[in-house]
């Protein structure tokens, strides 16, 4: 069993004199008619509409809705040749109401919509707002042939022709569809002076907003008016607010193994939507009928299943943020593993690198400059610090440790120098400042040029 709440609005606008819309919010059915015709037509025609739906609407079943809807057009045209000032009168008419599922293959109960003219029924569910019924007025006919687009539709001054109406002759075609409800659904029955003012973008951020149903239908009512209020607005909005487990009989049949290729006709959300225009139809739609239908509802879910989900900004703005930080991390270890120097040898040759040696991450030493030194030329006592890699601050330090050994070099194998085994083990350079600092003096000897050096 469906569970509905609803709430409904009507107000005159800020331009016309009365009110010719009628909206009907009763326990079971639901309703906007949109009067026309003379100064009184217009009010009575929808009154009457929206009277002889509801005395017609005796049986839970969509035939029983549109009987209605026929009876309603007959009360008005018939009014309409009794009474002079009223001839010519018409109403627009979209209805709501739960009825018994004719098809078995859906559910056991559904939404009947039906419409005639150019008020909306619209579905808002899972944020999305759609339009259930099809406008029958001239300007949306040209839309639907192609000679119009939707943007030249939209400020076109014979937008207000209906090409259809309740009343106007003695027999009339009605579209009806059938949605399956589910918890959470929202309808939305308007008039064009609702959406002649506010556009859909606003109509849903509206029904997203506000959670009453009686709330959402005046705080619309008031947009229009602020937009302007040139024609009569009227709204009612129902919630299915329990859907009796349809919703989990879904998921779980979802959830199933396919056995049989019928199920997820069942399963799917969507509405089974089957516009049909014409003579009230109480036999069963015929399979041929129930085939297209599927087939409709499959191509929702597809293009269901193709939209991204609404999440996927967020994925993006978390990855992007993700990647952004270890970008940036990446960049601090490059930039500290490629701002400092080394000393070290390349082959034989006392060289110059760039970065730390061995390499940091990804970040390997790049060579810089090379030295007249060689291998030979550095002292035993400096010997194991080249070969690791002296490490330095700046490019200039390097090239004072380099002279460094260069000295203690000329000093072991220049006049008097000392080119012995003894000189060689106690001199273990103190280039500059940094570097003395780091390389433990074992003893005083020649390198008083390095004492030189570190303390000029
Ligand atoms: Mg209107």
């Amino acid at each position: 069993m469906t569970t509905l709440r609803w709430g409904a609005a009507t107000d005159t606008g800020r331009v016309r004199s009365n009110n010719q819309d009628t909206p009907l919010a009763v326990e079971g059915l639901f309703a906007v008619a949109d009067g026309m015709g003379g100064h009184r037509g217009g009010e009575v025609a929808s009154q009457l509409a929206v009277r002889a739906l509801e005395s017609g609407f005796v049986e839970r079943r969509a035939e029983t809705l549109l009987e209605a809807v026929h009876q309603a057009n007959d009360a008005i045209f018939e009014r309409a040749s009794d009474d002079p000032d009223l001839r010519g009168m018409g109403t627009t008419l979209t209805a709501l109401a739960p009825v018994e599922g004719t098809d078995e293959d859906v559910e056991d109960e559904v939404l009947a919509v039906v419409n005639v003219g150019d008020s909306r029924t619209y579905l808002f569910r899972d944020g999305e707002l759609e339009q259930l019924t099809e406008d029958h007025s001239l300007v949306e006919e040209m839309v639907r042939n192609g000679r119009l687009t939707p943007e030249e539709a939209e400020g076109h001054p014979q937008r207000n022709i209906v090409t259809r109406a309740l009343g106007i002759e003695a027999d009339v075609d009605v579209d009806w569809l059938t949605v399956v409800p589910y918890t959470g659904d929202r309808f939305l029955l308007c008039s064009d002076g609702l959406f002649g003012e506010v556009d859909e973008g606003r109509i849903a951020s509206v029904l997203r907003r506000l959670e009453d149903p009686d709330d959402a239908a005046h705080e619309l009512v008031r947009l229009a008016n602020d937009g302007g209020g040139r024609d009569n607005v009227t709204v009612v909005v129902v919630d299915v607010t329990d859907d009796g487990g349809r919703s989990e009989r879904a998921s779980a049949a979802v959830s199933q193994p396919v056995r049989a290729p019928q199920p997820p006709d069942m399963a799917g959300f969507t509405a089974a939507v089957a516009p049909v225009t014409g003579e009230p139809d109480p036999a069963p739609a015929p399979a041929e009928a129930l085939s297209g239908r599927r087939r409709r509802q499959a191509a929702r879910r597809d293009r269901r299943a193709e939209r991204p989900r609404r999440l996927t900004w967020r994925v993006a703005i978390f990855v992007l943020l993700f990647l952004g930080v270890v970008g940036a991390a990446a960049a601090a270890v490059g930039w500290q593993a490629r701002r400092t120097f080394y000393v070290g040898f390349r082959d034989d040759e006392v060289a110059v690198f760039r970065g730390k040696p061995g390499g940091v991450l990804w970040f390997d030493p790049t060579f810089e400059e090379s030295t007249e030194l060689t291998r030979a030329d550095v002292a035993p006592a400096n010997l194991r610090d080249v070969q690791d890699g002296k490490e330095v601050a700046s490019l200039d330090e390097a090239r004072r440790y380099v002279e460094n050994l260069r000295e203690i070099a000329e000093g072991r194998t220049g006049p008097g120098g000392g080119g012995d085994a003894g000189t060689t083990t106690t001199a273990p350079p103190t280039p500059g400042p940094p570097v003395g600092s780091t390389t433990p003096t074992t003893e005083a000897n020649t390198g008083a040029t390095s004492s030189g050096t570190t303390t000029p």
